[in-house]
């Protein structure tokens, strides 16, 4: 693809995904499980944008969302509502409520408190709700503190004894039907053994629940399978498959998995234009159009994205220089940095960065800290590119504040 004609047409800052290798990604983890029942539930909080989740659902996608506004995104994008399952630590009344409502696959609860009251509500609305409780296997998945979930010390999902006693307490509630299991350690996972135990763990628990006649359909593995941001070892999908049908040996249930990053990760490049170049004192700086309101994992995470250049105007040659640099934004805070200390040619005001494997926890976390409008972002599949969300306005941020504004200031005229 052609960035920079793209950055051309389109502006920057700009996320751009190809299509195909979403469909590959797809294709890759569902051939993993092919051996058994399996539903591949995409997790929308990676990239939630309507044609990237229609894309997944033309290819047979299920959704796994962390809140009713996404259940309605996966509903408006074509997902049936019979793959769908709603997850999250805390779900409001009306989310709960809206989801009976929309008659989804289950919802994920992950307290006692959250159990009992998707009961009442489901009573109230003389429904009958599907669950499957998330359980934290307390198991040390080895990436990130702040992407990590399966220790007791997070906030997630509720350990195996209790776990037990909530199955119980649903199988004999007129109103809760348990059907699934789940757990899901965390994210950017690059090791097999703690999903493997995790498994090992759950299914332990399935089989107990069996023998009590709870009569579960579905297990649960949660998402997190990593990407290669610079040399990550990386879990092959085979494996991970492997390991999971090995831990449900004898247990006939129908897998779910939730990959978020691992289906749109490596689909997405951020285009960002060079500004200016500056140096304070020896330490070199690349200034850019693109900040951490655009893309915040470096600042949230320290995570690393690639960076590959496009130099303007045909210049052939350029200037090599030994001084590394560090590529930061406009917003004022020294966090807002895209990358550190990386080896760049000296560049010029219109050169293009691209920075790689954005297409997870990208867009889906920007925001617009320093009154900066949010990206575009277009999609292509071969040489056809088209744009699935419009570039914000300044307009498009400051409307709802404008009228709130004006109606004051003309009331107090009156
Ligand atoms: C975030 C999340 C996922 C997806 O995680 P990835 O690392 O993007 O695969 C799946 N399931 C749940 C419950 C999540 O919170």
């Amino acid at each position: 693809m052609d960035y920079l004609q793209l950055a051309k047409t389109y502006k920057t800052p700009l996320y751009v995904y190809d299509l195909a290798k979403i469909t590959d990604a797809f294709s890759e983890m569902k051939d993993a499980f092919k051996a058994r029942k399996s539903l591949v539930c995409y997790a929308l909080k990676a990239n939630s944008n309507l044609s990237i989740i229609h894309h997944l659902a033309k290819l047979g996608s299920g959704a796994d969302c962390v809140s009713i506004g996404e259940v309605k995104r996966a509903l408006k994008a074509g997902i049936p509502k019979y793959k769908i399952i709603f997850s999250g630590v805390g779900k409001q009344d009306i989310e709960i409520e809206e989801a009976l409502q929309s008659d989804i696959l289950f919802l994920n609860v992950e307290s006692e408190e959250e159990l009992f009251r998707i009961e009442s509500i489901a009573k109230k609305l003389d429904k009958v709700a599907r669950i499957s409780v998330r359980v934290n296997p307390n198991i040390d998945a080895k990436t990130h503190p702040y992407i990590s979930t399966g220790l007791s010390e997070n906030k997630f999902g509720v350990d195996i004894e209790q776990a037990k006693s909530m199955y119980i307490f649903a199988k004999n509630a007129p109103n809760l039907e348990p059907i699934g299991i789940h757990f899901h350690i965390g994210s950017q996972l690059t090791e097999l053994e703690p999903i493997k135990q995790s498994a090992q763990k759950i299914a332990e628990l399935a089989h107990s629940l069996l023998a009590l006649k709870i009569d579960l359909k579905f297990f649960d593995i949660g998402g997190g399978i990593g990407i290669c941001y610079t040399d990550e070892t990386l879990i092959n999908p085979y494996d991970y498959a492997q390991a999971i049908l090995g831990a449900l040996y004898g247990l006939d249930l129908t897998i779910i998995c939730e990959p978020g990053r691992f289906l749109v990760g490596e689909s997405g490049v951020l285009l960002t234009s060079v500004l200016y170049e500056k140096y304070n004192g020896k330490k070199r700086f690349v200034i850019v159009d693109a900040a951490m309101n655009d893309l915040i994992r470096p600042a949230l995470y320290q995570a690393t994205h690639e960076v590959e250049y496009i130099l303007k105007g045909n210049r052939e040659s350029h200037t090599l220089t030994d001084n590394l640099c560090d590529v930061v934004g406009p917003i004022c805070e020294s966090s807002d940095y895209l990358a550190k200390n990386i080896k760049l040619p000296s560049l010029q005001a219109g050169d293009v960065l691209v920075l790689k494997n954005a297409g997870a926890y990208g867009y889906s976390m920007a925001s617009n800290y320093n009154t900066r409008p949010r990206p575009a972002e277009v999609a292509f599949m071969g040489e056809d590119v088209r744009v699935i969300k419009h570039r914000e306005s300044l307009d498009d941020m400051m409307r709802d504040e404008a009228e709130l504004l004006q109606n004051y200031e003309d009331s107090k005229c009156d």
